[in-house]
């Protein structure tokens, strides 16, 4: 983890001594809602590890939950480039929303009709499908038959598919290629699994390298 060297007297606060905040739930990545902090309400964050933020409307200090007991218990705190905004990653008790929405964030008011997946997305989707084949074993799984076979089938698998990428590589059609690159990025997460890596230590390692 993280220790923050930045304390909040050096972040850019708004005429008001308020600085937004982001709420995103740690673990599904939904955007909660979005509060004001001022410092005794960064401080008391800190400090009791329960969201603590500044209520404009009744201009007092306001920890999230004090009276629905939807509490939120902070993760990590991280301040933007500019330092003008901070994005609190949080365990959220219940709806963040006091209408009882999970998130504040439910009235769409413009929408594009783009379908795009999230390459990252699917990735982590499939990852998951393979970590919970691992841990609740399915009948007729081909991901259980290489588990069962062990890490040697897995890297003759790797093996066998970074070759077939190569191969497919030299067809002027990449449709081929398509096919033999998502064969190998399945082994491969099989192997992560194997070896108890998941995406986060890869993405973390490549940031690293930037
Ligand atoms: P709570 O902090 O959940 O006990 O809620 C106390 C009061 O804070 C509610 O009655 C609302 O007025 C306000 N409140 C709670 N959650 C939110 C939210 N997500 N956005 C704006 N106001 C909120
Ligand atoms: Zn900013
Ligand atoms: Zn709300
Ligand atoms: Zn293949």
């Amino acid at each position: 983890t993280y220790e923050s060297s930045i304390p909040f007297s050096e972040m850019k606060k708004n005429n008001d001594g308020l600085l937004p905040v982001v709420v995103q739930d740690y673990k599904t990545k939904e955007v909660l809602m979005v509060a004001y902090m001022n410092e005794e309400a960064y401080n008391m964050t800190v400090e009791t590890g329960k969201m603590t933020y500044y209520s404009r409307s009744r201009s007092k200090l306001w920890i999230k939950g004090e009276t629905s007991g939807h509490f939120q218990y902070v993760k990590s705190l991280t301040v933007d480039c500019d330092k003008d905004t901070l994005l609190a990653k949080v365990r959220q008790i219940g709806p963040a929303c006091h209408t009882g929405s999970p998130t504040c964030f439910f009235e769409e008011t413009y929408k594009k009709p783009y379908d795009d997946i999230n390459p990252l997305t699917v990735l982590d989707e499939v990852f998951q499908v393979i970590i919970d084949r691992k841990e609740h074993p399915k009948e007729g799984s081909y991901t259980n038959y290489l588990f069962d076979k062990g890490i040697d089938k897995i890297l003759k698998k790797c093996g066998e598919e970074a070759a077939e990428i190569i191969i497919a590589a030299k067809n002027p059609d990449s449709s081929e290629l398509k096919y033999e690159i998502s064969d190998f990025l399945y082994h491969m997460m099989v192997l992560m699994a194997e070896c108890g890596l998941d995406w986060k230590d890869i993405i973390k390692e490549l940031a690293h390298r930037r």
